[in-house]
């Protein structure tokens, strides 16, 4: 079974790429990734801390760089990549593929020439924003919703005709709105869960937004975070388990339909992950939970990683006409 995990944080906890992905205290390492059978895991270059780095776009290529160095340094297992049948291919030679998407569209500095050669780099996912509204759009942990800009509106258009999937995980309501409409392609979020079941939570999709999702062919990630999954109703010291994983799933497959719905884990980016779900080796009890809830295995198969290498043909099927 397939098993692709659309955001991951790795990138972000490496504190010495020279020592790759090897930290065991990590939620992602490559011992774990084999552990779990993971076909694909998507590393998102960060660019939003520029009191650290100087500049969005130096975090940005900081991320980058960190991200070859793993492919550099984990030869032998990593391969990466640049179109869903990368992840055929690695699967089939015993590799886990890799797949570059940037976190905060900040990078760009609002400058689409940069985002020309992120593309060249090998990013295939862009977020649009991180957690602060940027030149593109307003995020939605910010109080004044503009949507897109005029700006945001180039970089929508040119990530469309260039195949890079635009990630809305922390855009906001208007943001996602106008994104779905002006983009020729389904909306994107990487790693977000239902805000009906945890109704204080931005960073979560409305059922509205998972209905339309799922009517233009988009994909959602289900989110592992404690804070996305449990909410509003829950004591304090109530901690999330791999049933509200599931429960997150099949609220979203049932607004989005089952064929938009995989796992975007956050991994590594999170402080509180689920109770039956603290690592990466784990994925594969999510296929167990759902088969023992009786769902059927082509929809499980869909949710571990199919839908995911679906939307991804389809964004590059759209840009190639
Ligand atoms: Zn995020």
């Amino acid at each position: 079974m397939l098993i692709v995990d659309t955001h991951n944080d790795a990138l972000l906890e490496l504190r010495d790429p020279r020592s790759g992905l090897t930290d065991e205290t990590h939620h992602i390492s490559i011992e774990k990734l084999r552990c779990g059978g993971v076909s694909m895991m998507t590393f998102a270059a960060f660019s939003s801390q520029p009191e650290r780095y100087g500049s969005m776009l130096h975090m940005g290529a900081k991320g980058v760089d960190d991200f070859y160095a793993l492919l550099d340094l984990h030869q032998d297992t990593l391969l990466q990549a640049l179109c869903p049948q990368d992840v055929y291919r690695a699967q089939s030679a015993g590799r886990i593929a890799a797949m570059l998407s940037v976190e905060g569209g900040d990078v760009l500095e609002g400058d689409l020439h940069i985002l020309h050669l992120w593309h060249r780099l090998g990013l295939r996912m862009f977020g649009l924003c991180w957690s602060r509204s940027n030149e593109i759009c307003a995020c939605c942990l910010e109080q004044k919703d503009f949507g897109l800009t005029d700006f945001g509106r180039e970089v929508v258009l040119e990530c469309d005709r260039l195949g890079i999937i635009i990630d809305l995980s922390h855009a906001s309501d208007n943001t996602f709105w106008q994104t779905a409409e002006l983009s020729a392609h389904g909306p994107c979020a990487s790693h977000s869960c239902a805000r009906a079941l945890c109704p204080d939570q931005p960073r979560n999709l409305t059922d509205e937004m998972l209905t339309d999702l799922g009517c233009r062919g988009g994909y959602v990630g289900v989110n592992f975070c404690h804070n996305f999954l449990v909410g509003g109703g829950y004591p304090d010291d109530h901690l999330a388990t791999i049933e509200d994983v599931v429960r997150h799933i099949e609220h979203m497959a049932e607004f989005a339909g089952v064929q938009s719905v995989g796992l975007g884990s956050d991994f590594d980016g999170i402080s509180r992950v689920p109770v039956g779900l603290e690592d990466c080796s784990q994925f594969p009890a999510i296929a167990d939970a759902l088969l023992r809830r009786g769902w059927k295995e082509a929809d499980v198969r869909g949710v571990m990683g199919e839908n995911f290498l679906r939307y991804w043909s389809s964004v590059l099927h759209k840009a190639a006409r």
